[in-house]
């Protein structure tokens, strides 16, 4: 969470921290701030409880004139979202100030040691007790380098950071541990960020800075050395999307955008990854791991929120065409619960961003245990893609609305690629299965753009219940992750109450809740459980429930149950949820908006989750 941009070179830092604020707002947006270093040297800083646009109202940009800064958007973790506890903070004496993402978790035992020292603290956060923590080591040592160093070996807990200090005001210092951070080198100048997106605009040459790593930026040097003081070489990468992919296109929010890219997204997904003709798929990024996972005692899939359900489905689809046994497993959980693990298990790891915090934390877990690690991300060149043994992106390219919608395709296409994979090498299915199920897959980008085309239709049925107080969202088999994934849409970003569950199960107590206004969402497409999810409607019709059905075109049967219908091409089971879930993506985000809700930024949340 939180965006960290940073600037240094020969150019007015100001617009280009705070077009990189802008970009980078979807990872937090409790308030903002910018700090620069004027003609005259001096350190000088604002910072408001809001988002950008209330910083940039306030930014006197005459007075903000100056080719060093640093700039700070803010997702609260210790301290409620208000002007003082914004950053960049300062020390007492006003010599450091600093911009971090991330949590000092031995903040109070640092900060009870500077009180002995007499240090003073103006706000709630962990942050201003690390500038403290630089200044008093400044005081010994004199030099800024060595005192941010100094400072970060006595750290416990995660930091993405960037500093400046009115000692040496030439350079800005900027360290990670568990938050990312990467160095854009341009033209004799440097831009510093927590994501792409805010360097994109001005150089494509990225240096990624690892765990435990630091860096010493001056016009137009850098130098990158770890926290323990040995010097690094590394070389740039080259960043290969562009910046129209980050960017709204004409659409009212990103998550419209998002949602309606899918057609694209999901092709990017599979493009030269299957042979349609022998129905093999072949996934690049796993072949030094190919054995260990076709030979895998068990799969276990980790994970947080909607990347969590897309491993659900990846449960049901891998035991039921490889047949070998998996389990799935909140990210949170796995890394603290002593999980049972060995070197024959292969543990997948799903995170749109790869940098979440906690998925990350199960990945160092299972790498403990001497398990195959295999990532399943997004954003290229993030922590998790860097440190699995192997992986595979999904291709979904920049997804900026907070709610994941085209990456959960994606990740759920990925594993459905997969499953084909090792349904093929273990040959678990049939050469003929293999085709007919790659045969469906080639269609699955024409069905989207059919259902986006739709999307007026979905749009009608979202009028009616923008009102609504709670929710139900029921599913059977491949349809139960699509069941969680549409409830946890709608509570996101409309603030809905909403609760998803296998429809059976609801006769095991949910079915309390139903009366006449509570509408239930029953994804019933025309497959195997279609008559028992019948049944199910009519337990809830019985109840007087508001009946809203994701059903089959063609299903006519369907009319006489459900008051409102959604209507979905139909698919084989391994491709129901990609299919299933854009209709209910649709459902929550023109509901959404038909309350007003900001969706793009839902409130409490922030995208890539990078701290615990
Ligand atoms: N812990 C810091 C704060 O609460 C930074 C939070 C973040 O990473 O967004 O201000």
């Amino acid at each position: 969470m939180c965006g960290i941009v940073g600037y240094i070179g020969k150019r007015n830092s100001l617009p280009i921290i705070m077009e990189g604020l802008k970009r980078m707002e979807y990872r937090g947006y409790d308030s903002a701030g910018v700090s620069i270093i004027n003609e005259k040297n001096e350190l000088i800083s604002i910072k408001k409880a809001g988002k950008v646009s209330c910083l940039e109202s306030e930014l006197d940009i005459d007075v903000f004139n100056g080719n060093i800064g640093i700039g700070h958007t803010r997702w609260a973790t210790h301290g409620v979202p208000n002007d003082t506890n914004a950053h960049p903070h300062f020390d007492m004496e006003e010599n450091i100030l600093i911009v971090h993402n991330g949590i000092i978790e031995n903040y109070k035992l640092i900060k009870n040691r500077l009180l002995e020292e007499k240090y003073k603290f103006k706000t709630d956060t962990d942050t201003e007790i690390l500038a403290n923590l630089i200044n008093y080591h400044y005081k010994n040592t004199n030099d800024f380098e060595t005192s941010v160093r100094l400072a970060l070996l006595e750290v416990e807990g995660t930091y993405g950071i960037a500093c400046l200090c009115s000692k040496e005001p030439d350079k800005i210092v900027v360290a990670r541990k568990g938050s990312p951070l990467m160095l854009g080198i341009g033209n004799q100048e440097m831009i510093v960020a927590s994501d792409a997106a805010a360097i994109i605009n001005h150089t494509k040459n990225v240096i990624y800075l690892e765990d435990g790593e630091m860096a010493t930026l001056e016009k137009g040097s850098f130098h990158l050395k770890t926290v323990e003081d040995q010097d690094i070489f590394r070389d740039y990468q080259v960043l290969d999307f562009l910046l129209d992919e980050i960017e709204k296109g004409g659409y009212e929010h990103f998550m419209l955008k998002e949602i309606c890219e899918q057609p694209d997204t999901i092709q990017n997904t599979f493009r030269g990854r299957i042979n349609f003709d022998t129905g093999v798929a072949k996934l690049g990024g796993l072949q030094s791991v190919e054995e260990k996972l076709y030979n895998a005692k068990r799969i276990i899939i980790t994970a947080c929120g909607t990347a969590w359900h897309a491993a659900l489905v990846g449960e049901y689809m891998i035991e039921h065409y490889c047949r070998i046994p998996v389990e799935v497993e909140y990210a949170s959980e796995f890394r603290y619960r002593r999980p049972i693990l060995n070197s024959d298990d292969v543990v997948l790891l799903i995170s749109q961003s790869g940098e979440t915090a906690d998925t990350l934390a199960a990945l160092k877990e299972a790498r403990k245990f001497g398990a195959t690690t295999i990532g399943v991300v997004n954003v290229i060149g993030s922590t998790i893609a860097r440190e699995v043994d192997a992986g595979t992106y999904i291709h979904a390219g920049p997804e900026i609305g907070v709610a994941s919608t085209k990456a959960f395709t994606s990740q759920v296409m990925s594993l459905a690629l997969i499953t084909l994979m090792i349904a093929n090498e273990k040959k678990t299915e049939t050469p003929e299965t293999l085709i007919k199920l790659a045969n469906e897959l080639k269609h699955i980008p024409e069905k989207i753009a059919h259902m986006v085309s739709l999307k007026d239709e979905y749009k009608k049925v979202a009028m009616k219940f923008k009102d609504a107080k709670n929710f139900l969202y029921l599913g059977r088999g491949f349809n139960f992750p699509v069941a969680l994934e549409g409830a946890l849409k709608l509570k996101e970003i409309s603030y809905i109450h909403a609760e998803g569950y296998p429809a059976a199960e609801m006769k095991h107590g949910p079915i309390a809740l139903i009366d006449e206004n509570m509408p239930v969402v029953f994804i019933a497409p025309q497959d195997k459980a279609y008559d028992k999810i019948i049944s199910n409607i009519e337990e809830v019709r019985a109840r007087k429930g508001v009946i809203i059905a994701i059903a089959s075109e063609g299903d006519e049967n369907i009319t006489s149950y459900a008051d409102h219908i959604l209507r979905v091409p139909k698919t084989l089971a391994l491709f129901a949820p990609i299919i299933n879930i854009i209709p209910l993506q649709f459902l929550s985000y023109y509901i959404a908006a038909a309350r007003g809700c900001n969706v793009d930024q839902p409130r409490n949340l922030a995208k890539s989750v990078t701290v615990e």
